[in-house]
């Protein structure tokens, strides 16, 4: 390990000389004066967090370049739903892609994923993997998605291409490894990886699952290895006043040098992506404002100050059109605050014998939708894949100190949390799939911000008693059903939002989480209830909240204008078809539009047709609502003198002169009065 170390250093600090001692020969770069486009995805970054203080090196680029103020992800507001969007410039009812977790239906499939677990595809599977995403193309016989990407575009006019970052997000763009890669865990092609070994670098440690013919060397290491969160005592919950600093940096770092130090000034690429999961990663750990999202934004400026200045040493700079994304904005993982006090945290302790509104922590948000729906016995079978849950705080600290789901000690013999579990302690119980599905069972996709449910059974009447429910609880926003089950008072066809698929693969019903725009933990506007993780969250995107559908996008180079904020509404499924555009490819129709409007050159007009257009979902009466302060309803809950279910869904339209007219979903928001 300790070599390994060294050895990664050496190759830092053999980067950071780049102009200097290990200087690369500029000749190399020669080929060509095409235009390059460099995709930098942070993943996560709130636009409220770039400032000329936090992301000097951004703010910079925002400033030389446009900075769009109106952007927006698409809902659901998942990382590898915005990467499909990214990839193909569309949204999930075109792409028919609808990561991050998904199911497939009963299967009987198996498989392994990136690091050689089993991977049982009758569970939901988490599809931010390549080993799993490289399957789920194959059983969609090679249409994972159901359009054209837009490095398969680039690839067929014999454009050179790069995916460089995330597990799974980056592969995405590249699913069929058409071009060069390198992710957390592997690197392609394998011709790359004996290349990078004989040039000294270390690989990620799980490169030989990809290329078994590949032995990485005794001093490899483990470059892409994450640090350890640090947590409370309980030894499940995150502890952000102990964890200061994001512990994804250095896979980072080892991943962005291979890029500028080997890929760009030896393979040239024409079109490169980088997605790096900080400020993501760091802020589901300890949470938008803490101080380790800080470090973690501070260290991906650093990085994008280390890509400008490569740049500028092989002579790329001036033709090289940067645009720096967000695949979402991200929230504080917390219930309504006035049921749950935020607390103090003290010697990796929650602190409940007094409240902290002002410096203190979420002590909630944490939903187990499964064991709603089972406990309330609105469904007979529900599953979502997971096993038994501890999570003693952020499923829900009450003002009197109790627990929403206690904890539970009686499981010294494994009945309910399984043999293997070694914890004998749980706050949920196990609700895996089991081998053979009965008839009326509801499997639910757990993703945060919002969840997925199936019905394989697609009964009318369960749909409609699961939604009955949904609305009759506080914790959930927004609903979405398949438009097959017709017109349904408070909800929304998924046809209205972009969801519905015409070959089928979308969830029956998929429900935003609600929260609370306006809220603050730690200093940052924005609350969420999010399906309860397996590991401790604090932060979440995913819902149909303003906050994480508004997100970052920077666009700056040689066909970008200067010195511009663009007022007009965009999305992220307008990057593929303006980068589509800027490189002369062809991309068939996709939703998104050119950003004509931030370009250079351009005799194109933009207009905005509408802004937060209001369009409000058929009310339902006489309902009676739950708070989410206990598992089970009971009348102690009902939140009392409200009665009327409606969900308000904002829109902005634009159109420009080509004829093009692009809708963008700006926020849906359950209404209880
Ligand atoms: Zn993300």
């Amino acid at each position: 390990m300790k070599r390994s170390y060294l050895r990664y250093t050496v190759s830092v600090v053999c980067w950071i000389l780049l102009s200097t001692a290990c200087s690369v020969n500029p000749t190399l770069v020669k080929e060509g004066e095409r235009r390059k486009v460099i995709l930098f995805v942070w993943d996560g970054l709130r636009p409220d967090s770039v400032s000329l203080q936090t992301t000097p090196n951004l703010w910079t680029l925002s400033q030389r370049g446009v900075f769009f103020r109106k952007n927006h992800s698409t809902y659901p507001t998942f990382t590898m739903m915005n990467s499909s969007s990214f990839s193909t410039g569309d949204f999930p009812g075109t792409a028919g892609f609808y990561g991050n977790t998904v199911w497939l239906g009963p299967s009987t499939r198996q498989g392994q994923n990136a690091s050689r677990s089993a991977v049982n595809y009758n569970q939901p599977v988490f599809t931010e993997d390549w080993n799993i995403l490289t399957s789920l193309n194959s059983y969609y016989n090679g249409q994972l998605m159901l359009v054209t990407r837009l490095l398969e575009a680039a690839q067929a006019k014999q454009l050179k291409t790069c995916i460089v970052g995330k597990s799974g997000a980056a592969l995405l763009f590249d699913v069929t490894r058409g071009g060069y890669g390198i992710d957390e865990n592997m690197v392609f092609p394998e011709s790359l990886a004996t290349e990078l070994q004989a040039k000294g670098y270390a690989l990620p440690k799980n490169s030989p699952v990809m290329w078994p013919g590949i032995t990485l060397a005794s001093n490899n290491g483990s470059p892409t290895a994450f640090g350890a969160k640090a947590l409370l005592s309980d030894g499940v919950t995150s502890d952000p006043t102990m964890g200061k600093a994001s512990v994804y940096y250095s896979a980072n770092q080892y991943m962005l040098n291979v890029y500028l130090s080997y890929l760009l000034p030896f393979k040239n690429p024409d079109v490169s992506v980088i997605w790096f999961r900080d400020p993501d990663s760091t802020e589901h750990g300890y949470g938008p404002g803490s101080a380790a999202y800080l470090d973690a934004l501070g260290k991906m400026d650093t990085m994008l100050g280390q890509l400008i200045t490569q740049l500028h040493h092989l002579h790329m700079y001036e033709r090289t059109n940067i645009i720096v994304v967000s695949d979402h904005g991200h929230n504080s993982v917390a219930g309504d605050v006035s049921l749950f006090p935020l607390r103090d945290i003290q010697d990796r302790a929650v602190v409940t014998t007094g409240t902290d509104s002002v410096h203190g922590y979420s002590v909630s948000g944490d939903v187990r939708l499964a064991q709603l729906l089972a406990d309330n016995s609105i469904v007979t079978h529900v599953y979502d894949g997971l096993g038994c849950i501890m999570n003693p705080v952020m499923s829900g600290i009450l003002a009197d100190g109790k627990q929403v789901y206690p904890t539970q000690a009686d499981d010294a013999d494994g009945t309910v949390c399984g043999k293997d579990s070694m914890n004998h302690q749980y706050t949920t119980r196990s609700f895996k799939v089991p081998d053979t599905l009965e008839k009326d069972a509801v499997i639910i996709a757990a993703n945060g911000g919002s969840d997925y449910l199936y019905l394989p059974g697609k009964d009318s009447a369960t749909i409609n008693k699961i939604i009955n429910f949904l609305q009759s609880r506080e914790e959930f926003g927004a609903i979405f059903v398949d438009d097959k089950y017709g017109d349904i008072p408070g909800t929304f066809k998924m046809s209205a939002v972009n969801l519905e698929n015409m070959a089928g693969r979308n969830p029956d019903i998929i429900v935003s989480y609600n929260f609370d725009e306006n809220a603050i933990v730690q200093n940052m506007k924005g609350t969420e209830y999010e399906s309860m993780p397996v590991n401790s969250n604090r932060g979440m995107h995913g819902s149909f909240s303003p906050v994480d559908v508004h997100n970052t996008l920077v666009a700056s180079g040689p066909d970008f204008k200067s010195r511009f904020e663009d007022d007009i509404p965009s999305g992220n499924i307008d990057v593929a078809p303006t980068i589509s555009y800027l490189l002369g490819l062809n991309l068939p129709k996709t939703d998104g539009r050119v950003l004509y409007e931030a370009l250079t050159h351009s005799d194109v007009t933009v207009r905005v047709v509408s802004q937060k257009n209001a369009t409000n979902s058929a009310p339902v009466s006489g309902m009676t609502f739950y708070k989410p302060t206990a598992v089970m309803n009971s009348n102690s809950a009902v939140d009392s003198g409200k009665s009327t279910y409606t969900i308000n869904l904002y829109t902005s339209t634009v159109e420009d002169s080509t004829g093009k007219s692009v809708t963008y979903f700006d926020y849906a928001k359950a209404v209880r009065q």
